[in-house]
């Protein structure tokens, strides 16, 4: 055992009498310091930008609870992927609003849905742009549940088979990623099962692993029109008190198949962030949802904080936890702000 010799380093009287503590406000005192000494910087390649299609031409309508962010039919979407590939982001993730609803979520898995039609569009006009495509039902189906609902109990194994058919299509209309949101047992399986049964083994699965039934997700509902009619997600998506569960959803989906593991919401989550990356160290995603994005557009709007300094400080602490990806509505904000390299 080595004895600690109290008459060497840490004894205060040994240290020299011009530093009688550590200075550590030396390497803030320049911004080049301070650049040299950063430990967390954003990239444009951090971020995944969220967009809402809608059925129709020109149609451009800006959420009222999300500003400046739009539902866009298919033409209006493809000019917004180009202006978001010219800023640098190399991917988004499509959430669909469809013609029609029904129990089974039948428009989810059409060959002519807005999602299977939208991707098509976007690989036509803008290849290079990654595109992720949301798997879930809650936008397709009558009850605005995530799967086929029976009394009062939506049923899981059912309902993954659908999830496999949507995903599958996504794949065949030229999806690049496939990101399931459901948080039923046995998706990722099932969905990594089918795609490889189909040529689709290159297709990566970004599972939303570790998904919490949260009040931050309100905006987004009126984003995707995806409101449950009666009860809550809670059956399904996990428990805001928990953090080992969160572990177990994600060792499982690891398990099952996912290349991407997601944590969502991000903010009121960091801590999960951390946990995940530090346990599994996977390529991890967090998403920073529609109310993190309101809350910052409200109080910047009111003149409450500084909405840009606020955007780039809240963007800097989900990669900090430990964020490879952050699926954002400010993305192209967020790009505009970042040096070009
Ligand atoms: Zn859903």
């Amino acid at each position: 055992m080595v004895m600690f010799n109290e008459k060497t380093t840490l004894n205060p009287d040994s240290r020299t009498d011009t530093e009688p503590f550590k200075r550590l406000r030396r390497l803030r005192m320049t911004e080049s310091f301070r650049a040299m000494v950063r430990e967390t910087e954003l990239s444009r390649n951090d971020f995944i930008y969220p967009l809402f299609v809608v059925p129709g031409k020109k149609v451009r309508n800006e959420i009222k609870s999300m500003p400046d962010v739009f539902q866009l039919s298919i033409d209006e979407l493809v000019k917004e992927c180009a202006e978001v590939k010219s800023l640098g982001i190399p991917a988004v993730i499509l959430f669909g609003i469809p013609e029609y609803k029904d129990e089974v979520g039948s428009s989810a898995y059409d060959d002519d849905g807005i999602i299977q039609m939208a991707i098509r569009a976007i690989k036509k006009e803008v290849p290079e742009l990654v595109v992720i495509t949301d798997v879930c039902l809650c936008e397709y189906t009558s009850t605005g549940h995530c799967g086929i609902v029976r009394g009062n109990e939506i049923i899981n194994d059912e309902s993954i088979e659908l999830l496999a058919k949507e995903a599958l299509t996504h794949a065949q209309s030229g999806a690049d990623l496939i990101a399931p949101s459901d948080m039923f047992d046995g998706r990722i399986k099932a969905i990594r099962n089918i795609l490889d049964r189909n040529n689709f083994q290159n297709i990566p699965i970004m599972s939303y692993a570790a998904k919490y039934a949260s009040g931050f997700y309100g905006p987004f509902r009126d984003a995707a029109e995806s409101t449950p009619k009666f009860g809550d997600r809670r059956s399904h998506q996990m428990d805001p008190a928990n953090s080992d569960e969160a572990l177990r959803e994600v060792e499982q989906d690891i398990i099952e198949g996912a290349d991407i593991v997601m944590v969502k919401p991000a903010l009121p989550y960091l801590d999960i962030v951390r946990r995940v990356k530090d346990r599994f160290a996977m390529p991890t995603a967090a998403y920073n949802v529609s109310g993190e994005y309101s809350m910052i557009k409200a109080a910047g709007r009111n003149g409450w904080i500084d909405e840009q300094r606020v955007m780039m400080e809240t963007l800097t602490s989900i990669k900090r936890a430990g964020a490879d990806l952050i699926l954002t509505y400010f993305a192209k904000d967020a790009a505009k702000l970042l040096p070009t390299r």
